[in-house]
């Protein structure tokens, strides 16, 4: 049999997880290793952080020009979180069918939930939780990072408990231990290539005419 080549880029990838859990980290090694997956670039009110580049990092937009997104419509999904707002635009999905890759979004529980609730055809979503290895270490990242003031991270840490009683909404969980990220990215290797495994009405109708067959009765 002649080998046959399904793979057609359909996933929007969305990781979450608390604030200093390492997300940002493990999608990087993760889009390093994989050339078919895209990391989406949101648009955020935030304050651009040391190092962090306009249209690679965020797009970073005053809260007026975000505003006029939102009434344009112009965002998949979009949430505030602590002061700022952030949110995906519609045209990052776009450009990632345009270049035939499957697309990452890093972004937190409520984006993520109005994610869930569309229909996002011919595209579809999986979602994956980042758990840190306790409070403790995620309150020592931040602290380490020091890139927000101290009344900013404890918001963060409240946000990141609220965040992880959200988990049962999500399709996967991975833990993110220290020093360990290559056992994250593996992980989500794993969910990525299940997912792209998965057998579903639209892979049937590549299937059958690739392998000669109709449907029987
Ligand atoms: P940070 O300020 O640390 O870059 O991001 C704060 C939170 O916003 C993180 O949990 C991050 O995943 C989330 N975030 C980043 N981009 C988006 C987005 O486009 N939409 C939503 N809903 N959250 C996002």
């Amino acid at each position: 049999m002649a080998n046959i080549h399904l793979y057609r880029p359909d996933l929007v990838i969305v990781i979450s997880g608390p604030s200093g859990s390492g997300k940002s980290t493990v999608i990087d090694a993760l889009c390093k290793s994989d050339e078919t997956l895209r990391l989406s670039v949101s648009a955020t009110t935030r304050k651009p952080r040391p190092r962090e580049v306009d249209g690679v990092d965020y797009h970073f937009l005053s809260k007026s020009e975000f505003e006029t997104h939102i009434q344009q419509d112009d965002f998949l999904e979009w949430a505030e979180y602590g002061d700022n707002c952030y949110g995906t635009l519609k045209s990052e999905i776009a450009t990632a069918g345009e270049v035939k890759k499957d697309t990452i979004l890093e972004i937190e529980v409520k984006g993520a939930l109005q994610i869930r609730a569309q229909d996002l055809s011919p595209t579809r979503s999986v979602l994956i939780f980042i758990i840190p290895p306790s409070f403790a270490i995620l309150e020592k990242r931040l602290r380490c990072r020091k890139t927000e003031s101290e009344m900013e991270l404890k918001k963060r840490l409240a946000i990141a408990k609220s965040e992880v009683l959200e988990i049962e909404h999500y399709d996967y969980w991975v833990s993110n231990p220290q020093n360990a990220i290559q056992d994250a990215v593996q992980q989500i290797q794993a969910i990525i290539a299940a997912e792209r495994s998965r057998i579903d009405s639209k892979l049937i109708e590549t299937i059958n005419p690739l392998l000669g067959v109709d449907k029987v009765n």
